[in-house]
């Protein structure tokens, strides 16, 4: 039987008419960097299929080099987060929780750390509630800089109080590459925000560090370019990310973001990464947090990302869309009741397989 052909991980277009010296340099260009390169002729113009490691391919502007039309990426599976590469990797503990492993993980708590007493009071009632894991930002990312900023150092040691008090494993965000070191002191798992999804510097630090990462996507980003996000932290070396939808611009005006549910599944398809929602910011209205909740589990989410706040009007960030510990307590037996209504009875379709006329695949 003949071997199975390898599918390629990229295509090149050459330019028509293009002399054969030039395409023999093209040529000789790819293979140097260990590429496998087929010729197609086509009637108008040749193509080169290339495969090799893709990560070496893409870092040479192939598209900018004299006498390529274009260059088109086809292959994923040389990405950290392609789905076969699950088996590298274990499950991700967060404290004493873990995440991806069926259950869903519950993340709750108020935006920002305001103070301690609050802090702690709302931890014991999320706790108590069946939260698995405590958020509270120390460095808060605001749109004005007039605005509550966090208490930024001062609040690590409440995090850590709070770790100490409740046995809540502890989320918190980072903005700086700076603060890595010093915030993975007393998180058990580090934020990235949306709007620093495209820190690069901040994503290079995260994957040397040995803390997992919850990597917002960023409220204007493509999948694709929150995927290599993903993959700066991954091909670091800190395989345990994790990735959150919290809401993305769309062109309706009156809402500042859509919570883009769909995400879920393209996400469980093209990785073998978790996937979190956050209702919260992916609503921006505490009334709407329960139905998009809901929603979330149902699509397949693995977890969620719940603001939670005992006097949501006197909250110094996000108190619109923070839930009360009342209305918390409803909503999280509604969460893992349908859960478990689903089990592992999900109906999943792969892509269409239609059959050509030539009776091959398509
Ligand atoms: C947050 O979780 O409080 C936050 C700032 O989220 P985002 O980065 O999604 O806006
Ligand atoms: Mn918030």
């Amino acid at each position: 039987m003949e071997p199975k052909a390898v599918n390629p991980e990229m295509i090149v277009a050459l330019a028509s008419g293009l002399a054969a010296t030039r395409r023999r340099r093209i040529r000789e260009k790819l293979e140097s960097v260990g590429a496998t390169v087929s010729l197609v002729e086509g009637s108008e113009r040749h193509y080169f299929e290339l495969r090799g490691e893709i990560a070496a391919l893409q870092t040479l502007s192939i598209d900018s080099w004299p006498g390529v039309a274009k260059v088109m990426v086809l292959g994923e599976s040389a990405m950290h987060w392609a789905p076969d590469k699950a088996k590298d990797c274990a499950p991700i503990q967060v404290g004493t929780h873990t995440v991806g492993v069926g259950e869903l993980t519950i993340i709750a708590g108020p935006c920002a750390i305001e103070e301690q007493e609050r802090a702690l009071r709302i931890a014991e009632r999320v706790g108590a509630t069946g939260a698995d894991l405590f958020r509270g930002g120390a460095y808060k990312p605001r749109t004005s800089p007039y605005a509550f900023q966090g208490l930024g150092a001062d609040a690590l040691p409440i995090l850590e109080q709070v770790r100490r008090q409740t046995g809540l494993g502890i989320i918190t965000e980072v903005l700086d590459a700076r603060d890595v070191e010093r915030v993975s002191q007393v998180a058990d798992m580090l934020q990235v925000g949306s709007r620093n999804m495209h820190n690069y510097s901040l994503l290079k630090e995260l994957g040397q560090a040995s803390t997992p990462v919850l990597l917002k996507r960023g409220f204007a980003s493509t999948i694709d370019e929150w995927l290599m996000a993903a993959e700066y932290i991954l091909s670091g070396g800190n395989s345990m990310v994790v990735l959150c939808e919290r809401g993305i611009r769309c062109g309706a005006a009156s809402r500042k973001v859509v919570l883009d549910l769909g995400a879920i599944s393209e996400v469980k398809q093209r990785t073998h990464l978790p996937v979190f929602i956050d209702p919260s910011h992916g609503s921006g209205e505490a009334y709407r947090v329960p139905s998009l909740a809901r929603a979330a589990v149902a699509a397949g989410a693995d977890g969620l990302l719940i603001e939670v706040h005992d006097q949501p009007w006197e909250a110094l960030s996000d108190g619109r869309q923070a839930l009360t510990p009342e209305q918390f307590d409803q909503l999280v037996p509604e969460l893992r009741s349908i859960r478990t209504a689903l089990g592992e009875k999900k109906t999943e379709y792969s892509e269409h397989v239609v059959e050509s006329s030539s009776g091959e695949e398509r």
